[in-house]
């Protein structure tokens, strides 16, 4: 008997398979999706256009249209631009096209989770460097280790680097001068993650003509409410972007999600309400967070707050479980007793207040 364990890839070994938590629950809030779906009219529109559509033959497989419509709001040209499907396939197709066997990812953690692993399937090594912690009276800030990161470009030859900008977990954005000093010492790619752009406003585009080692990755997944379909897109040099078309998957983005996320973008006066609502949201969760004893709240410029507990987060996530409430442990360095909180409406923001007093008052 052939044993198909005797078959696989010793290194993926200390992977875990994918397969998150699909606890029932009435209020999810541990993956970063928008509260609010597309309104009817919007969505009425795209099946009006999908309808017309051949589903017998492949879709575009360079995203012609959506591109175009990223371009105009971006004030970037088309070739700069890469769609794929989620920003998940963009982190993908970076660690297949930039690193690999022999080669060598660098990623200051806790991070998005996606960097280490895909890196890993690519056959290349990971280095992490665990973020720094500035307490000061009220503010808590994460910063990067700017020297040891340097020392790591001296000691190897690391080919690529992520910054996920703000950070997922932690919530908030690095300090713009420490990304210059390792972009500008870096010999490799450069990989900002920019998918929580929408809630903070800071970005590295303007950038990418002094540095055309950058590509900055972009989602639809969060404000724009389409995690769903799965549309993500990265900008950068021609010359990075054709290395893209080499590793992609032929036809990557289904004809829906092309349609969707470029009728999504011709309504920017909803984007904007949605914006302002969540950031409205996020504020207000964030101070009577702070009014609960025993919870220290991170500064945030996403749509969700990472939390530090006095008592075991295992027991705060499974008590927020039983009142119907999904949220997130979040992995690494620093994290232990924190939990991560997507923000809401302000009716499920309610809901989770009343439920944490409770228990940890109960506690
Ligand atoms: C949500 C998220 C993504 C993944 O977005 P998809 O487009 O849904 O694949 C990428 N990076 C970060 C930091 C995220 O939080």
């Amino acid at each position: 008997m052939k044993s198909p364990s005797k078959y696989l890839r010793e290194d993926l070994s200390k992977l875990s398979p994918y397969k998150p938590a699909k606890e029932p629950c009435v209020i999810k809030l541990n993956a970063n999706e928008s509260p609010y779906d597309l309104p009817e009219d919007l969505k009425e529109r795209i099946w009006e256009r999908v309808k017309r559509e051949s589903f017998n033959c492949y879709y575009d497989p360079s995203c012609d249209e959506l591109r175009q419509a990223l371009a105009g709001c971006l004030g970037i040209e088309p070739d700069k631009i890469f769609v794929g499907s989620g920003a998940d396939e963009i982190i993908y197709d970076i660690v297949l096209a930039f690193a690999g066997p022999g080669r060598e990812v660098i990623i200051p953690v806790p991070a998005f989770p996606s960097y280490e692993n895909f890196s890993v399937v690519s056959g290349a090594r990971v280095i992490k460097v665990p973020l720094l912690l500035e307490e000061y009276s009220t503010d808590r800030k994460w910063r990067l280790d700017v020297l040891k990161i340097k020392k790591y470009f001296k000691k190897g030859t690391p080919q690529v680097m992520f910054i996920c900008y703000p950070n997922n977990p932690t919530g908030d954005y690095f300090e713009e001068e420490d990304i210059i000093e390792l972009i500008d010492c870096f010999n490799g790619i450069v990989a900002v993650d920019e998918a929580y752009y929408e809630f903070g406003g800071r970005t590295f585009i303007n950038r990418l003509s002094d540095y055309p080692n950058l590509v900055i990755i972009r989602t639809f997944s969060k404000i724009f409410s389409l995690a769903g379909l799965r549309v993500g897109y990265a900008v950068a040099d021609e010359t990075l972007i054709e290395e893209f078309y080499k590793v992609k998957p032929p036809y990557n983005v289904s004809l829906f999600s092309q349609i969707a996320a470029s009728e999504v973008l011709k309504n920017v006066d909803w984007v904007e309400n949605v914006r302002r609502k969540i950031i409205n949201a996020r504020e207000d969760l964030k101070t009577k967070l702070e009014g609960i004893s025993g919870i220290t709240v991170y500064p945030s410029s996403t749509n969700f707050l990472l939390c530090k507990f006095e008592i075991s987060r295992d027991y705060v996530y499974q008590k927020l479980l039983e009142k119907g409430i999904l949220t997130r442990k979040p992995e690494g360095e620093g994290m232990e007793n924190t939990l991560r909180f997507s923000v809401g409406t302000p009716e499920q923001n309610e809901v989770l207040i009343r439920s944490l007093e409770e228990i940890l008052k109960g506690s």
